[in-house]
């Protein structure tokens, strides 16, 4: 058994310290955007009340304690990543903003006319959306990768689509919708067999266990701060230094330029040269705090909880006949989607929401997923370190109310 001070790790959270609708607050809603530890909140209120300035060549004291602050804050991102070099980190809005920045720039120069692009089915809409716009503007092929009805790809399926005019594989690593955690180690490898480059969507990973880029060897790992207990507003685009050097600039202003005057302008250095205008430096302190947060903690002894978590909901879950799962891959993360027959999924979340537990209902934004399965969505409870047992029962508890409200 895993003994984790959940009491302790539950006071750093200030907001799940709070009723609603009469309730106290179960939030299940972590794969949507994850609470912040007060470490967090005062870094970003330190930031404010001490040294607001904006960064990089300022001639004064604010302005070099922000900028060190913000380069520290990259150096922290590059060891939570095993990055081999800091200027591997770039900073982004988040995930959606790293693949488009990745689409444009890679994509755009080495993805041509007869050339194809693989994902899988499980893809959050910012996997497809942006590689389905290059391939429809150059004329390339986006091939997808099935998935069964558990909710597993198909490894023979991708290695199948895979071939000498697959330019690019972007995968997720673990589902939003449905927990599943796809092998993407041995994606990396295959498709480099083929010289294809691959990004992971690193999204609903991060929070969960350590990823060590050098070892997956990914081209392009991505994760937005909010969903690592840090704040909105801020990402990250990790790519191999040798890529980043020859890809082609994303957007184009101040900071990411070395000279410029009206006869032609000449681009900075990495990683400045993906990083036009001024950017969110409270976010990038914030999420530093984050990781600082996290590694003040057992990440095994997180995860086992997670787990344990997981294995109860799915215990209660099978108690109650008209549940139906949506996703039972056996590798998977703490997310458990799942119907009650007979009632709409938004219905179910409105009620549980008046008895204080907060879930997910919709399409999660995978709407191909959900199509594959003909069903309009799920009911989706996502759980973290700071969640319960006891959450997990208060969810079934109230889930047996709904039932007798809706049935
Ligand atoms: N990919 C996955 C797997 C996600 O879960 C999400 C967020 N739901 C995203 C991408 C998009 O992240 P963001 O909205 O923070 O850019």
């Amino acid at each position: 058994p895993v003994t984790l001070d959940l009491d302790k790790i539950r006071k750093d959270f200030p907001i799940l310290h709070q009723q609603v609708n009469g309730h106290p607050l179960v939030y299940l809603d972590n794969a949507a955007t994850t609470h912040k530890p007060q470490m967090v909140i005062d870094a970003l209120a330190d930031y404010y009340s001490v040294n607001n300035s904006n960064v990089h060549r300022g001639a004064h004291a604010l302005s070099d304690r922000a900028t060190q602050d913000f380069e520290n804050a990259r150096g922290k991102v590059q060891n939570f990543l095993s990055a081999r070099f800091s200027e591997e980190i770039i900073w982004t809005r988040g995930t959606t903003e790293s693949i488009n920045l990745v689409a444009q720039t890679y994509g755009s120069e080495h993805v041509k006319a007869g050339d194809n692009v693989i994902i899988t089915a499980m893809e959050h809409h910012s996997n497809i959306v942006p590689w389905q716009m290059l391939c429809e503007r150059v004329g390339a092929e986006l091939r997808v990768i099935p998935v069964n009805d558990a909710g597993e790809m198909a490894f023979d399926g991708f290695l199948e689509l895979l071939d000498e005019n697959t330019k690019f594989v972007s995968v997720v690593h673990v589902s939003n919708a449905l927990g599943s955690i796809n092998p993407v180690k041995e994606i990396i490898a295959e498709a480099h067999k083929v010289g294809a480059k691959v990004l992971v969507d690193g999204a609903q990973a991060v929070a969960h266990w350590e990823v060590d880029v050098t070892d997956l060897d990914c081209d392009f790992y991505v994760f937005s701060g909010h969903k690592l207990f840090g704040p909105t507003g801020i990402g990250v685009l990790y790519g191999k230094k040798a890529l980043l050097e020859a890809m082609p600039p994303y957007q184009f202003g101040g900071e990411m330029i070395e000279q410029v005057s009206f006869s032609g302008t000449t681009f900075n250095k990495l990683p400045y040269k993906y990083e036009a205008g001024t950017p969110n430096i409270a976010g990038a302190i914030g999420l530093a705090a984050a990781i600082d947060y996290l590694s003040g903690l057992d990440r095994h002894a997180l995860a086992a909880h997670e787990d344990a978590l997981l294995e109860r909901a799915k215990q209660r879950a099978a108690e109650i006949p008209e549940i139906q799962l949506v996703g039972t891959a056996k590798n998977k993360a703490s997310v458990l989607s799942f119907l009650i027959k007979g009632a709409h999924p938004h219905d179910v979340g409105t009620l549980l929401d008046q008895q204080g537990v907060a879930v997910r209902t919709g399409h999660h934004c995978a709407m191909p997923i959900m199509e594959q399965y003909c069903i309009p969505g799920t009911v989706r409870a996502s759980f973290t370190f700071y969640n319960t047992l006891e959450e997990v029962d208060a969810l079934f508890d109230a889930i047996n109310k709904v039932k007798m409200f809706l049935l």
